[in-house]
């Protein structure tokens, strides 16, 4: 008797632990089917606003070809200048679709970082030759103060291409007449990088969302239609699998500094 309620008891025991074990398995699912949903939720708005996007460039595109097929144009002049549009509205597809397999390749874990040995001096002297041009149309006048013999070991086109981005916006996001400073040190054991305007600023309320993806200032969108928000999430993305810091100061209506440190000897 005493043996069968032991079993009993030994029994509903058991039930009760399986039971505990079904909860917790059942939360445990319920939490991965929200994960699932907000991931698949994300992809989807992804999807949307890259394709909003992409419709301008393709809608001005298709409208050009429109115009070419039919020779409506008052003369030569106003051709070249439609082709131009175009060629236009090709490097902006271009450079979105670029910017969109980044921030894929990023978040999935698919890119792959090259760490050598890189010269922040030699890197800075060929962006900012690349961006003279950009610099002369809008009238901006470019410093550049770098400390000779800076290196650290990077991934030297994401580098490139990060100093290129904030540079860009340094001198898209001032207006004419303004001056765009770049400056590159050694703290401790870090590079510092500094990129400084004397452009628009960003407006107080909407610093948080500076980094996140497709996010673009009021301001911003005002003075500078062309832009997919997506340069700074890269930069963060970029700054951070070094090991380091991206942050800003800004004044609204006076201008942003953007600062990078990266460690000199970091390895992935
Ligand atoms: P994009 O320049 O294509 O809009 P980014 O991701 O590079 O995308 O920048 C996101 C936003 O951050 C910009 O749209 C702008 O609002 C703000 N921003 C970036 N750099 C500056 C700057 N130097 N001065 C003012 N605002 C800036």
């Amino acid at each position: 008797m005493n043996t069968l309620e032991e079993q009993l008891a030994q029994v509903k025991k058991e039930q009760h632990e399986t039971a505990k074990l079904l909860i917790r398995r059942d939360l445990a699912l319920s939490r991965a089917n929200e994960q699932l949903q907000a991931l698949d939720a994300s992809k989807s708005e992804f999807i949307s606003i890259a394709a909003h996007q992409l419709r301008t460039p393709l809608s001005a595109l298709k409208w050009i070809m429109h115009m070419l097929s039919t020779n409506e144009f008052k003369d030569d002049i106003e051709r070249a200048d439609f082709i131009s549009k175009a060629a236009k509205s090709t490097d902006r597809m271009i450079a979105l679709v670029n910017d969109l397999l980044e921030v894929d390749h990023l978040q999935s874990r698919k890119a792959q970082f090259v760490f050598t040995t890189i010269e922040i001096n030699t890197l800075i002297t060929a962006v900012i030759s690349e961006v003279r041009e950009l610099a002369l149309n809008r009238n901006i006048s470019l410093k550049v103060f770098i400390e000779k013999e800076t290196k650290l070991n990077a991934d030297s086109t994401k580098i490139h291409d990060l100093i290129q981005n904030l540079i860009e916006n340094a001198i898209k996001y001032t207006k004419e007449g303004g001056t765009v400073t770049v400056t590159a040190s050694t703290e401790n054991d870090s590079v510092k990088i500094v990129v400084k305007d004397s452009g628009i600023g960003i407006p107080q309320s909407q610093r948080s969302k500076i980094f996140t993806k497709f996010f673009r200032a009021t301001n911003a969108m005002k003075l500078e239609t062309v832009g997919s928000g997506l340069g700074l999430f890269i930069a963060k993305q970029v700054v951070e699998r070094h090991g380091g810091n991206i942050w800003f100061e800004s004044v609204e209506g006076e201008g942003t500094s953007f600062f990078v440190l990266l460690p000199i000897g970091f390895t992935s």
